[in-house]
């Protein structure tokens, strides 16, 4: 379980007993409030990430026509139905799934235009296609950096709380100095995610881009009922071998996979595929290990990494609603490892935590006995 986990865990557990003291209303008040200040970091940063244009628009993890196969009454749930992190909504209209805004509306309609065209998926996505997906997700990954700001500020604040009564009792410039302290290492993961956006996007205006392996793509004649596009980094092989060390904190060391689960009208386009910007070859021995699989046993593989490796997945609502019942599930779902694990005590617990072995265990929505019926 990763420090940020651990620290959710730990404000949840404290917000659970202070809610009963002070009520709901004034604890979300007072989130709000934290949540503001925290904002107030970035406020440097509202020019669009690409064209330094000043007006930023709503852009989108998942291309809406996907999200729209999967929706009912225009709403879809979202992770939180499994993690049940109080503050935090859990289920959205499709206009806020996966919404964040680093783009003008000109270059978020300009830079991804292959890929959200569902005319595209008759074949085999092209390099161009996968490069753009890739690049909306170090999109997604600079403003999930940025979004986590507020709760690692939150952690300052409690911690403020427990010295102050009230951390609007202390100094000004000690909750400046605390919290500039704890957002420090958060501001340098965000820069290095922005460089690689910098460094893919010119490979792509340059002609320069590198094939990446694609491990697996397939086009199944149904319509999965989750939807998801993100990138994971593996901790270890089917041997239990390290891929990515789990406390590895140099960024230019992490390599990440790409995983896209993109529900169309009638069918659903499954793919993973390395890192356009690798430079090393991490991924060699599960390569070798993955090929070996049938095709149930890929998507079963898949499956697990989504729920285990991310909480940026979409899903059915009533699908849902059986899912939120299931332990194992729920489990495997709040374990979820945040990006950059650090302060691991426990190598064994972890690398047990995150046996591959473990996705026989969970439900496969990517299996045909999940599939909506259209
Ligand atoms: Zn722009």
């Amino acid at each position: 379980m990763s420090k940020v986990y651990r620290l959710m865990e730990d404000i949840r557990n404290d917000v659970e007993e202070q809610i009963e003291r002070n009520g709901y209303v004034a604890m979300q008040k007072k989130y709000n409030f934290v949540q503001h200040l925290a904002n107030g970091y970035w406020s440097d940063n509202k020019l669009c990430l690409n064209c330094a244009n000043r007006k930023k628009s709503n852009n989108h993890a998942i291309p809406r026509f996907m999200l729209n196969a999967i929706s009912i009454k225009g709403m879809v749930s979202n992770s939180n139905a499994l993690i049940d992190a109080h503050f935090i909504k859990k289920e959205n209209g499709l206009a806020e799934a996966g919404a964040f805004s680093l783009l003008c509306n000109k270059c978020d309609q300009r830079l991804f235009k292959a890929y959200e065209n569902p005319n595209n998926y008759e074949d085999e996505p092209n390099l161009v296609m996968l490069a753009q997906i890739s690049l909306k997700n170090y999109l997604k990954r600079i403003s999930i950096r940025r979004k986590s700001l507020p709760l690692i500020a939150a952690m300052a604040y409690q911690q403020l709380d427990l010295e102050y009564g009230d951390f609007r009792n202390a100094p000004r410039h000690i909750i400046d100095y605390r919290v500039s302290k704890i957002t420090a290492i958060n501001r340098c993961e965000t820069l290095y995610t922005e460089y690689s956006f910098a460094k893919l996007r010119e490979h792509m205006m340059t002609n320069t881009l590198q094939k990446p392996y694609l491990f697996y793509h397939c086009k199944v004649d149904y319509v999965t009922p989750i939807a998801f596009q993100s990138q994971v980094r593996l901790f270890y092989d089917f041997n239990g071998d390290i891929i990515n060390n789990p406390s590895e904190q140099d960024n230019e060391q992490i390599e990440v996979l790409h995983i896209c689960i993109f529900p169309l009208q009638s069918s659903t386009v499954i793919m993973m595929y390395s890192d356009l910007l690798s430079k090393k070859d991490s991924y060699a021995i599960f390569k070798a290990s993955f090929e070996e699989l049938d095709d149930c046993g890929k998507l079963c593989l898949i499956n697990f990494l989504v729920f285990k490796y991310s909480d940026e997945y979409f899903i059915h609502k009533d699908f849902m609603d059986i899912l939120s019942k299931n332990e194992e599930l729920i489990k495997i779902a709040k374990e979820m490892d945040a990006f950059y694990p650090d302060d691991i005590i426990n190598m064994e617990a972890h690398k047990n935590s995150f046996s591959l072995s473990g996705m026989k265990k969970i439900p496969n929505l990517l299996a045909p006995n999940n599939a909506l019926k259209t």
